[in-house]
């Protein structure tokens, strides 16, 4: 049994994201080999799974030299700060991540015969021009902005991705994530939704940048790492969305988790930060019509459930400044 097992590299295996993908492989029956340097991502995460053997944990920085002993049936590359509050500090690094450390993953697939799939985002689109996003837009990007050293790494890691398909054939997945939120969220990490829920189980008003008519589409963790399973398992090389396309107003959102904490709205209006998007929906027709995939768990059920594990950790998480 244990032989026939499909063995599967998760980078960024200890962040948010990467520890429900860990959590999914284990759940399908695969071996599952998570490798974090831990700059972001939080052993907390993943720590049900050390008990496993069919799961291991290599603490490395994928942007240097990556070995792994065996063979691999797959990689995914989800190894990157998410959050401007992270990448605003640690610009290097967050390039080095997405391009270097892209291009030692594509090298391992391609010696390993495995298939990659990398984690890009809707950031390549920018502060977009073209709404809802569809995959053929091209974006709308600063490159020497803030933000531009996380676009910038997210589309030169798409670069490097299709041209290692189209000169070495190597099976590659790219998936463009859209804002995704649920437990293992860091309350600091300085997103929105984390903000807003922190900020309201302490009673604070909720900070709101620029006048709120900004809009964002969030989509629960569960849905992505489905999307995620559905990509991977396809024969699509090229970049497919992900995302939940029902959009709201951050004012509006703001107004959402006061509600639902139970908590009177109080709102504190800040500049808004530099190159921030105005608008953000995904465009998910190929995802529907290739990988059969919608979401599923709606607003109101995903944001009871994160807040249930934000309750469990608002008085331990430190409080940091919000980007
Ligand atoms: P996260 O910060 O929780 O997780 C990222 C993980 O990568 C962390 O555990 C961190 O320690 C690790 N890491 C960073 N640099 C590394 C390096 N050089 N070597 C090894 N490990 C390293 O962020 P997340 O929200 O889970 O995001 C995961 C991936 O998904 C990222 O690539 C991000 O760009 C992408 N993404 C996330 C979202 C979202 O809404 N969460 C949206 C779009 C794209």
């Amino acid at each position: 049994m244990g032989k026939d097992r499909k063995r599967v590299l998760i980078t960024g295996g200890a962040g948010f994201l990467g520890s429900h993908l860990c959590d999914r492989f284990i759940k399908e029956g695969c071996h599952v080999i998570a490798m974090d340097n831990l700059i972001t991502g939080d052993l907390k995460n993943i720590e049900h799974l050390f008990k496993l053997e069919q799961f291991e944990f290599y603490n490395h920085d994928v942007s240097k030299y990556v070995h792994v002993p065996g063979h691999l049936d797959y990689i995914l590359h989800f190894a990157s700060p998410a959050s401007p509050i992270d990448y605003l500090k640690i610009p290097i690094q967050t390039l080095k991540v997405g391009s270097l450390g892209t291009h030692n993953l594509l090298g391992l697939a391609k010696d390993k015969g495995a298939r990659i799939l990398i984690a890009s985002t809707s950031e390549v689109y920018g502060d977009p021009e073209v709404h809802p996003q569809v995959e053929e837009y091209w974006g709308n990007v600063n490159p020497v902005g803030p933000r531009g050293c996380y676009d910038e790494a997210k589309r030169f890691q798409e670069a490097i991705t299709m041209a290692y398909h189209t000169h070495h054939g190597v099976e590659t997945r790219i998936v463009r994530i859209f804002n995704t939120y649920g437990p293992r969220m860091r309350l600091n990490d300085g997103r929105v939704l984390p903000a807003f829920m922190s900020q309201a189980l302490r009673g604070e008003e909720l900070s709101i940048f620029g006048d709120g008519s900004q809009t964002r589409s969030f989509c629960y963790v569960d849905d992505l790492v489905e999307g995620i399973y559905r990509l991977l398992l396809s024969d699509y090389p090229l970049p497919v969305n992900i995302g939940n396309p029902h959009e709201i107003t951050i004012k509006e959102f703001a107004e959402e988790i006061c509600r639902l904490t139970g908590v009177e709205l109080k709102l504190g209006y800040q500049p808004l930060p530099e190159n921030d998007p105005q608008k953000r929906r995904p465009d998910i027709s190929k995802a529907r019509e290739i990988l059969g995939w919608e979401p599923k768990v709606s607003r109101g059920e995903g944001l009871r459930r994160t807040l249930e594990y934000f309750k469990e950790h608002v008085e331990s998480a430190p409080v940091e400044a919000k980007v």
